[in-house]
């Protein structure tokens, strides 16, 4: 038997004339981070919306946690939890008021205390929630998506607007989420989010899943060539470029070596620049970013 969690074949949904989405296919399997990229329109948000039955579909197969969200009662709806981007809670409730009056909707729902401290809130639990910062409120959605412990999270757009400090943070509550075996569908324009949190991400473009896999893989990226880059002085340069087979290129005084074999060739470079007493200044070796193969994969990339 599958252990998927979420299954979607064929799915479509037209506002009028707009062709949100245009025939998807998914599969979110148990205990998986999973995240959706895609640029804005592309349709995450409707993908989204009818996963959590909030949204009707105008065709397609649509499985959520063995129950068609379009006619799921109040039982699935318990196994299921939403974090949307707009959230707002009663600002003169405290944290722990807010996680107590909502508890109260579950005939079985989390420990308020231990959801706090899940979500790092534990310093703020009697604060009011309107005194919050903008993370801190962030993750009282989230408290507020687990309390009624759910198996399944949709995170739409988690850490829109944090600054890097409360992304990590928000990062270790999502990684709390999977070491308690919950299964996570996530939306983000953050390509780092992707690669620190998912464990397989699809990329939406124009109502259509253009790509999908782990975010090592995505559009081929284990295989794509490596980038060795360094600076040597301008009279070694011709000398590196003899001693090492590859495509070479440069600018502004960097030279760059593009290669499928990069540990011949760096053993190559090293030997090379040792032999010669050469240092290979601010040297790097790099691989296509998550961000470099969705900008290709959408054909966002301005450069
Ligand atoms: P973003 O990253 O900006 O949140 P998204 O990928 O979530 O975008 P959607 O919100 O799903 O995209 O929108 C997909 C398309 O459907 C867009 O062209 C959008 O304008 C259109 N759309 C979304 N909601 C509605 C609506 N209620 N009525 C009409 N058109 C809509």
């Amino acid at each position: 038997m599958s252990d998927a969690v979420i299954s979607v074949r064929g799915l479509r949904k037209s506002y009028g004339e707009v062709e949100a989405l245009r025939g998807i296919d998914l599969e979110v399997r148990q205990g998986e981070i999973f995240a959706f990229l895609g640029p804005n329109g592309a349709g995450k948000t409707t993908a989204i919306s009818v996963l959590e039955g909030y949204l009707e579909r105008d065709a397609g197969t649509v499985e959520v946690l063995g129950e068609d969200p379009a006619g799921a009662g109040r039982d699935w709806r318990a196994r299921v939890g939403f974090v949307l981007q707009e959230c707002r809670m009663e600002p003169l409730l405290t944290v722990r008021e807010t996680l107590e009056m909502y508890a109260g909707y579950y005939r079985r729902h989390r420990s308020v205390s231990e959801t706090i401290e899940l979500v790092g809130l534990g310093e703020k639990a009697d604060e009011r929630a309107g005194k919050l910062s903008g993370g801190q409120q962030r993750r009282l959605d989230v408290a507020v998506a687990l309390i009624g412990d759910a198996e399944l999270l949709f995170l739409d757009e988690p850490t829109t607007g944090f600054d890097p400090s409360a992304r990590r943070a928000a990062w270790q509550v999502v990684e709390g989420l999977r070491e308690i075996g919950k299964t996570v569908l996530l939306t983000t324009h953050y390509m780092d989010e992707a690669q620190a949190l998912a464990d397989r991400v699809a990329v939406i473009a124009a109502g259509e899943i253009i790509a999908a896999g782990t975010p090592d893989d995505l559009g081929g990226r284990r295989e794509a060539e490596t980038v060795i880059s360094f600076r040597v002085p301008d009279a070694a340069a011709a000398g590196a470029r003899a001693a090492v087979g590859g495509d070479w290129s440069g600018s502004n005084g960097r030279l760059e070596l593009r290669t499928g074999e990069p540990t011949r060739a760096l053993n190559e470079l090293t030997a090379w620049a040792i032999a010669n007493g050469v240092d290979l200044g601010a040297l790097e070796v790099a691989r296509p970013s998550l961000e470099d193969v969705y900008l290709e994969l959408t054909g966002t990339d301005a450069s």
